[in-house]
């Protein structure tokens, strides 16, 4: 659940078509359309996955109750076991429905505050190399989906990582979004780690709320997440220019 001002550009760059209402399943087909980079290129990598909120905190909660914290370690957790069937090492925030902030002080802002402090030291502290904090969107307009990534465009690592997974997300929800400037979000400032958030669609959509829960669909996006990762510790860059520059 992120807020921004440049909600705004995005929605003018937005296809608000029927291409909202398509089968997923034409996503995944495109998506395996994408070059395949060779796994065995995650051995060795050690990345840290981050579920955003967990605990008290649930993220955004939409209108059926599905619970933001719940999709987002569903997705971690599966992304993980991809990652290391494939050899990578993966450092989980959580793995399990809770907060990172103290017990003794759960609610906002200062739980919050310590929450995403420690969060956003760990990538650093066991020796990381890149990080993935997973998170699920919202807007008022229901209409609104798919996958974002947020990041620090001065960071020329993070800004291929996000181009890599955001047209290989694309691909799987059928989107043609780029990824956004979110410097001043806590979340993409591991200190000397490339960080992203990748906010996996839009809870506050009824039907893409209803993919986001299907095993399925799960799989889909995080395939295309464990390529996106396998292409950049190959060292390749975005084929698509609009997915490489933030907006
Ligand atoms: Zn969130």
């Amino acid at each position: 659940m992120i807020f921004r001002r440049a909600l705004f550009s995005v929605l003018l760059i937005l296809p608000l078509s029927l291409v909202a209402f398509l089968p997923w399943m034409q996503g995944v087909q495109a998506g395996t359309l994408a070059t395949a980079p060779s796994l065995a290129a995650l051995k060795g990598h050690h990345i840290l996955l981050d579920p955003g909120h967990g605990g008290w905190d649930p993220g955004f909660v939409n209108r059926d109750g599905v619970q933001e914290k719940t999709i987002n370690l569903q997705i971690a957790l599966l992304l993980a076991e991809m990652l290391r069937k494939n050899g990578a090492t993966v450092t989980l925030t959580r793995t399990s429905d809770r907060s990172l902030s103290t017990p003794s002080h759960p609610g906002f802002p200062d739980a919050k505050h310590e929450d995403l402090a420690h969060r956003a030291r760990l990538g650093k502290a066991v020796g990381a190399e890149v990080v993935l904090s997973i998170h699920q969107n919202s807007f008022s307009d229901p209409r609104v989906h798919g996958p974002q990534l947020f990041l620090d465009p001065q960071d020329p690592a993070a800004t291929r990582l996000a181009g890599l997974l955001q047209e290989r997300l694309n691909a799987v929800a059928m989107t043609q979004r780029a990824p956004i400037d979110a410097r001043r979000l806590h979340m993409v400032h591991d200190p000397g780690l490339p960080a992203v958030v990748v906010e996996t669609g839009f809870l506050s959509n009824p039907e893409e709320a209803a993919r986001l829960r299907d095993p399925n669909y799960q799989r889909a996006l995080v395939q295309a997440m464990v390529d996106s990762l396998a292409a950049y510790f190959c060292g390749e860059t975005p084929s698509d220019e609009k997915s490489a520059l933030p907006s």
